[in-house]
């Protein structure tokens, strides 16, 4: 505790997202894609000329948000980029979510909303999710300050589709409902056609997962002028330099190689169903994912020993110490091998 750190920063504890081992580990605990970004990307860093980064990037971003733009069919107008989805959202919450009615979230979530909402003042309502362990669409109110869930949730997996999201945005109109697709591309619906019908939906999305790039930090955000005019507005506040220049042009070679991106989706959708299978058959229970990651528990197993069995054994995956969660490890999908090394292990720890 310091005397100078204002009554919000009191209150949080510093956020490790996983551990970053240091020998080598099978490491299924961060949810990044086991398989190397597009090969392209090894000709951008080789080719790239040094004394580019001598200037200041492209205040704009100009042909990143130009790309994405082409991605999602929508103008690059409509397309904001920053340093990882994290900083999109946390620009997404000063800009729109500073409000005299609550913000509305499941209370199974991406743990930063939560503390974002403490970080900048934002009142939240923290929802249930229904009996199905699937984000309640039909409880956010229609009153509220917005709305903010992740789709497919984490650390759930259940995805919703895209008409459902449509059916929300039909009663919520008057207030920002955002929807983090981070991890949509492993067989979840994207609500991003949905923007040009609904100018307060932001869909915001990130090149860490799908894309293999979480070590560049690079996320974005698609939605209305409107919406990207008001993150533009809080940004350019303190850093109008969004997305340094190499970053901008590796993320550019990946999203032009379609032929890489679909062919590491399918193959990570197609492990995550073996996996399932096989953990089913040692008595887990695991949750319809339509992510790069599973939720499972075990009725005669305690979580948190598996997890210290797991890891003593050279396997990292994610327990997390909440009273809803404790009973659940979430698990990343790896390779074939990663996983067959963790079923095999689990075999052995529910013996
Ligand atoms: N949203 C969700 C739901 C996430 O799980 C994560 C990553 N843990 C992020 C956003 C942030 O991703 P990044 O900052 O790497 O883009």
């Amino acid at each position: 505790m310091s005397k100078f750190w204002s009554p919000a920063v009191s209150e949080l504890t510093p956020y490790i997202p996983g551990e970053q081992p240091r020998e080598r580990l099978i490491k299924l605990n961060t949810n990044e894609n086991p398989y190397p970004p597009a090969p392209g990307v090894g000709a951008v860093l080789r080719e790239f000329p040094t004394d580019h980064l001598r200037l200041y990037p492209d205040p704009e971003s100009r042909a990143l948000r130009e790309s994405l733009g082409r991605t999602f069919g929508v103008d690059a107008d409509q397309v904001f980029v920053g340093n990882g989805s994290d900083e999109v959202l946390a620009l997404a919450f000063q800009a729109f979510f500073r409000q005299e009615r609550p913000l509305e979230m499941p209370d199974i979530t991406y743990s930063f909303y939560p503390v974002y909402c403490r970080l900048y003042g934002v009142e939240r309502r923290a929802l249930p999710l229904n009996a199905r362990w699937e984000v309640d669409l039909d409880a956010f109110d229609s009153d509220c300050g917005g709305v903010i869930f992740a789709n497919p949730n984490a650390p759930t997996g259940h995805g919703h589709g895209r008409e459902a999201i449509a059916g929300l945005l039909e009663r919520i109109t008057d207030s920002v409902v955002l929807v983090d697709e981070a991890y949509v591309d492993f067989g979840g619906e994207s609500a991003v056609s949905l923007v040009e019908r609904f100018p307060n939906l932001l869909v915001t999305g990130t090149f860490s997962k799908s894309r293999s790039l979480a070590g560049l930090r690079l996320g974005y955000a698609v939605g209305s002028r409107e919406l990207i005019e008001g993150l533009t507005r809080v940004k350019n506040s303190f850093n109008s330099y969004p997305v340094d220049s190499l970053a901008s042009a590796v993320a550019i070679a990946t999203l032009e190689d379609t032929d890489h991106f679909e062919a590491c989706r399918e193959k990570v959708i197609t492990t995550r169903e073996r996996t399932r299978r096989q953990l089913e058959s040692l008595g887990f229970e695991v949750l319809p994912s339509r992510a790069n990651f599973v939720l499972v528990s075990h009725p005669d197993f305690d979580a948190a020993q598996l997890f210290v069995g797991l890891r003593e054994r050279g396997i990292l995956v994610r327990h997390f110490n909440t009273d809803a969660l404790r009973n659940f490890l979430r698990i990343t999908i790896g390779t074939d091998d990663e996983m067959d090394s963790l079923v095999e292990t689990l075999e052995l720890l529910c013996a």
